[in-house]
């Protein structure tokens, strides 16, 4: 067999021996070879390309295991798994970058903003639907928050009340000046606690959790699971939350089409809920004539966007919610359905 030193090999793929010596450490690359008294190792020039791709795959952030991983498949299968690590990265990236833009929001103020006083005039409505035998889905709308929580396992609608419920306070107290994050931060904490205590240690019990909270001129968006929030604004409809569940890490990482995601037996199954992962965080800057629209997957898993766009651009708040409800039972209310419609209105003087 042609074998080549460590130098040689090294200097043939363009490499340190210190690297590849830590290659074989971290068993991302073994040599062909290791002399039993020496110990000196000695490689296959078959392994040139291996160790060029562990090098690559290292500037590229990969963690260790998962190079040992794609080192070991066929180039097509490693070339699928480099894109679904890099979507994921991607997809990582954007939750900071949706996190900075929110911590930039809060810092800075719209200078466009006129000094109108803006108000939400808001409707909320929870229903069990066709099949299921009890509702427990959460729906809440009040002068400051907007709800919902779609709670699972036996305790779930115990367990999802008792997030909304701790969510209240909001509602009532006066907001303090600039305190908008620790209040966010003291929310979902006071919720999570809630809920651990609802489940009651079983693991099975748990709930979304997608509200707004109205600030006076922004809405501060708190969301974990696969509730949505949507935005109506000049017609069109805006989905501004991220599903947190595996069909949808599926769909970023580029291995599921949006269709085939619509019928995937496990499209149910959550990534994140609360108390298990970080809430998404976002300020949104309110216009007059915005309409927000928070909703149960009951919903959204029956009624298609363009569908749920079209019921939202006429009616009261409470007429969008009872024809948006309608809408997912005439499409077999296989789910709790939950809608929360809110517009954003100049403040009746
Ligand atoms: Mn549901």
């Amino acid at each position: 067999m042609d074998m080549l030193t460590i130098g040689a090999f090294a200097r043939a793929c363009r490499l340190s021996p210190k690297a590849l010596r830590l290659y074989d450490e971290l068993e991302l690359l073994r040599p062909a070879w290791v002399d039993p008294h020496t110990g000196y190792r000695y490689y296959a020039r078959g392994q040139l390309e291996q160790a060029r791709l562990v090098a690559w795959l290292r500037r590229l952030g990969m963690p260790l295991a998962r190079i040992r991983e794609v080192c070991a498949l066929e180039p097509a299968a490693a070339a699928g798994e480099i894109r679904a690590y890099w979507a994921r990265v991607e997809a990582e990236t954007a939750v900071r970058r949706d996190l900075a833009a929110f911590l930039v929001d809060h810092l800075t103020e719209d200078p466009r903003k006129d000094t109108t006083m803006l108000e939400l005039r808001y409707f909320a409505h929870s229903d069990r639907g066709l099949v299921r035998p009890a509702n427990q889905d959460t729906a809440y709308a009040g002068t400051r928050l907007l709800a919902v929580a779609d709670g699972c396992g036996p305790a779930g609608a115990l367990v999802s009340s008792a997030a909304v419920e701790a969510l209240r306070f909001l509602d009532t107290e006066e907001l303090p000046a600039g305190g908008v994050l620790n209040l966010l931060e003291d929310a979902v904490q006071g919720a999570t606690e809630a809920v651990r205590d609802a489940a009651d240690g079983a693991d099975e019990n748990g709930t979304t959790l997608t509200a707004l909270l109205w600030t006076g001129s922004r809405l501060a968006l708190v969301h974990i699971g696969d509730s949505r929030a949507y935005l109506l604004r000049d017609g069109e409809l805006f989905r501004i939350t991220h599903d947190h569940t595996v069909v949808q890490s599926l769909i970023d990482e580029g291995r599921l089409t949006e269709e085939e995601a619509t019928t995937h037996p496990q499209r149910a199954l959550l990534l994140k809920a609360l108390g298990i992962g970080t809430p998404d965080l976002r300020l949104h800057d309110a216009a007059p004539g915005d309409r927000y629209l928070l909703c149960s997957d009951g919903l959204s898993g029956v009624v298609p966007d363009a569908r749920i766009r079209q019921i939202l651009t006429t009616g009261t708040p409470d007429a969008a919610v009872q024809a948006l409800v309608d809408s997912a039972n005439e499409a077999g209310g296989p789910d709790n359905v939950s809608c929360v419609v809110a517009d954003v209105v100049r403040e009746a003087s």
